[in-house]
């Protein structure tokens, strides 16, 4: 596999990383009721099917008249009025021949009626209308059942609800939806030069910034977040910190220390307290990926490298989560784009390089890589709109090759 990186001996493909820890984890088994105003993002866990059909009854589509046509009728055909139906307000007689109804939009359709026309296609008075259009059988009616039928489903069991799953939802009468529980993910950042924003930088120090962009993450998985914040590069600390974190969790992720530095405890700590997979995986930016468990409690190592963590996260923890969290179809969009400039690349790791994506008048997409494509430069991803993506073998193309991008 590693032609041409031959520092960078035995990398694990990422799609090999994903389907070990895909198998590693289940579904978090467990369910609560919410009430639908709550329920936005949320994991849907038992089919839904309708209570109710949607609509309850035939009703006007439009503000007119209703009548009876028999197949059709046409412009220049008169109606008395005979009273009016309004939304909520149904009209309750039968409608006799040569009459018709006032109507407005979402009113019962009286019986004995079953067209509506609307009220600009008439000339109307006080008791009767003219048509100034032909029309014919159904026209304007909305008949019962035709967006929900009894018994249909409605929604699948493993769907992230959506504002429109919500009024669904509200809409054949529910008030609370069974969801699956939301996992909890313990985060951890370790590093002894790492320091909360709000407090001045003393030499060698910097910011911690890859609790943030997790947070981000997380949230978009809503996730329930347990933060540990930072903590210093001890063994101790590490093993003490991971065994409270391995009691509160169901996924631990830690950012740092997993490399094979003199400071990267994070393998060690695992080996003691749990066990460990470490691997190099082949994926650009983010090689040193760790994967294990704590008692049951699943454990991720992010590298510390704020656009590594970032890229592991969203390719290798985002799949695992979304598995634990029992969603079931998460769609990835790719599209096919030209490259507006060269692209620099060696052959031995999927590269996600950040790019910059445009859309011509033309609809075709166009991507040039965002700058710097190092693993410490957060403004390649932070001002970049896609990921651009480049198999492991892959080495340098030129301007103009045809390359597939992943919006963000
Ligand atoms: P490590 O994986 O611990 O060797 O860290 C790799 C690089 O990422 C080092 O330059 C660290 O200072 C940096 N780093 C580690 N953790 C963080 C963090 N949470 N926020 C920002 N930078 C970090
Ligand atoms: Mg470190």
């Amino acid at each position: 596999m590693n032609k041409s990186d031959k520092n960078l001996p035995n990398l694990m493909p990422i799609e090999t990383a994903l389907t070990n820890m895909l198998q590693q984890c289940s579904v978090i088994d467990e369910y609560e009721d919410v009430p639908i105003i709550n329920a936005l993002g949320r994991i849907n866990a038992i089919p839904v099917k309708a209570k109710v059909q949607v609509p309850p009854k035939d009703n006007s589509a439009m503000d007119g008249y209703a009548f009876y046509v028999d197949n059709e009728l046409p412009s220049g055909t008169t109606f008395s009025i005979q009273g009016q139906a309004l939304a909520g307000k149904p009209f309750t007689q039968k409608v006799k021949q040569g009459h018709c109804v006032r109507i407005t939009t979402g009113a019962i359709l009286p019986a004995g009626t079953n067209a509506v026309m609307m009220q600009e296609n008439v000339k109307a008075d006080e008791q009767s209308i003219t048509l100034t259009q032909d029309i014919s059988a159904g026209v304007s009616v909305r008949c019962a059942g035709e967006d929900i039928q009894y018994n249909q489903e409605i929604i699948a069991s493993g769907e992230k609800l959506t504002s429109a799953h919500l009024a669904l939802l509200a809409s054949v009468g529910e008030v609370s939806v069974t969801v699956f529980r939301r996992i909890k993910v313990a985060i951890v950042m370790t590093g002894d030069e790492l320091v909360q924003p709000g407090n001045p930088l003393q030499d060698g120090q910097i910011y911690e910034s890859n609790r943030f962009a997790l947070h981000g993450l997380l949230q978009q998985l809503n996730v329930q977040i347990i933060d540990f914040g930072i903590i210093e590069d001890s063994p101790e600390k590490i093993a003490e910190v991971f065994t409270e974190a391995s009691e509160q969790a169901d996924i631990i992720l830690s950012c740092g220390g997993v490399s094979v530095g003199d400071a990267d405890f994070v393998k060690h700590v695992l080996n003691q307290i749990g066990q460990i997979d470490f691997w190099k995986v082949a994926i650009k930016p983010g090689k040193p990926f760790a994967f294990g468990k704590i008692k049951q409690t699943l454990f991720c190592g992010l590298p510390g490298n704020p656009v590594s963590s970032y890229v592991t996260f969203e390719k290798l923890v985002t799949p695992l989560i979304n598995k634990m969290t029992g969603r079931t179809s998460v769609p990835t969009w790719v599209l096919n784009a030209t490259c507006s400039s060269p692209i620099f690349k060696r052959a031995g790791r999927a590269d996600f390089q950040r790019g910059i994506a445009t859309q011509d008048e033309h609809g075709e997409f166009w991507v040039t890589p965002n700058g710097s494509q190092g693993s410490g430069i957060m403004t390649s991803i932070a001002n970049a709109n896609c990921y651009i993506l480049l198999d492991e073998d892959q080495t340098n193309l030129p301007k103009g090759s045809k390359v597939k991008i992943q919006l963000f």
